[in-house]
């Protein structure tokens, strides 16, 4: 669950992080109500789900009520890669000496959680990372053991900051620390964060992900799960009951279980292609079911090619092979169809499906051939 910059912002403040004073909204006239109230100078900053916002015009310093009336006017409704912008936040704007970046992270395969610091901040860290390495200071904290003083102002110390900072960033570490693991967050990022020329250290920048998965430990993050962007390929799905997530690519995926779609997804990938999604029909593939999950495959414009991916257990082949014409009678499918079946009665069921076999139904014996078939179709 990714947050707006402001909601991150408002996650802060309750653990004690510096922010600047300032409101969302999403009204020319409240933006410049909020800018009267906060006093000029004020930054105004587009929330969306996106980084970058910067370089894309969607933040803006304005130093009077008409300049921050042009700006709220101009970044709502903006698009930044490709969100469009309905809401803004209004801040308080900051004197920055320096920008620097922090974050907290798990390293999975560390089994930690991984903190990162560096002097070079206000840019993106993946472009520290491949130009400065050595411009990030790392360190990788025990989650039984915390984050101790020590070992904060030692990694603090590594990341060579103007030692005025020093205080203010243990300070702001520390609590974010905290927050991130109390809040059960994925990520905790501030970048900037700044050092002011009267010597204070300040979130300038909010990027936080929650785990989803802690609602319910934490019933106020409904809020933040009410403005998380909408899929409406997996909104019409899972109305029809279908365990469906929406992916880039361009071949459409229906496989059954949910272990199997996976897999179907990772040879799509493996043969050079991408999935346009992952859909699980379960253990059962009858008509209705596949009638569902082709009429959601084939309302999404991004889909050029179908591979049916079905494992006969409980469900036979036959029935699958049934379930797959009767379906295909109910919806009009313009993207060609791969279909791979093999498990119980899998030769009965190709025999069903081999009359109808032309150009627009195909059918593969094995997984790999279908993908490839699949990735074949979906570029030509
Ligand atoms: P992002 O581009 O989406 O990461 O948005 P940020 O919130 O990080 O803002 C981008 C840049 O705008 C920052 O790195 C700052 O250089 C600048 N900026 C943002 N807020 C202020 C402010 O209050 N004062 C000044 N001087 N610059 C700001
Ligand atoms: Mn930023």
């Amino acid at each position: 669950m990714d947050l707006l910059e402001y909601q991150g912002k408002q996650f802060f403040a309750t653990y004690g992080i510096p922010v600047s004073d300032g409101e969302a909204t999403s009204n020319v006239d409240d933006a410049v109500a909020i800018a009267d109230r906060v006093g000029y100078p004020v930054v105004v900053k587009a929330q969306v789900h996106t980084g970058g916002r910067g370089k894309a015009g969607g933040v803006k310093l304005a130093e009077n009520a008409e300049e921050a009336r042009t700006h709220a006017s101009n970044i709502l409704g903006l698009a930044i890669k490709g969100h469009i912008v309905e809401t803004i936040w209004v801040e308080k704007a900051s004197d920055i000496a320096e920008e620097y970046y922090a974050s907290f992270t798990l390293d999975r395969s560390a089994k930690k959680h991984l903190g990162m610091l560096s002097a070079e901040g206000g840019v993106e860290i993946e472009t520290v990372a491949e130009e400065n390495p050595d411009a990030i200071a790392k360190i990788w904290i025990d989650p039984t053991e915390g984050l101790t003083d020590a070992a904060c102002r030692e990694w603090v110390a590594a990341a060579n900051l103007n030692p005025q900072a020093t205080e203010g960033t243990v300070e702001i570490l520390t609590k974010l620390y905290t927050a991130y693991v109390e809040g059960d967050a994925d990520l905790a990022e501030i970048n900037p964060l700044i050092l002011k020329p009267t010597g204070e250290v300040h979130a300038l920048d909010a990027k936080v992900s929650l785990d989803g998965n802690a609602i319910y430990e934490h019933p106020d993050y409904a809020q933040y799960d009410a403005s998380q962007p909408r899929d409406e390929r997996e909104e019409a799905a899972h109305a029809k009951g279908l365990q469906y997530v929406g992916l880039d690519g361009s071949v459409g995926v229906i496989a059954n279980g949910a272990g199997l779609a996976m897999s179907t997804v990772d040879v799509v990938s493996q043969a050079g292609g991408g999935a346009a999604n992952f859909l699980d029909i379960g253990g059962g593939a009858n008509a209705d079911v596949m009638a569902g999950a082709l009429e959601v495959i084939n309302n999404d414009p991004a889909v050029k090619s179908i591979f049916i991916n079905i494992f006969g257990g409980i469900t036979r082949g036959e029935e699958v092979a049934n379930g797959i014409l009767e379906a295909m009678k109910r919806v009009s499918i313009d993207a060609p169809i791969v279909i791979r079946l093999d498990g119980t009665n899998a030769e009965e069921g190709r025999e069903i499906l081999r009359p109808h076999l032309d150009d627009k139904l195909m059918m593969e014996d094995t997984m790999l051939s279908a993908a490839r078939r699949s990735v074949e179709l979906a570029e030509a």
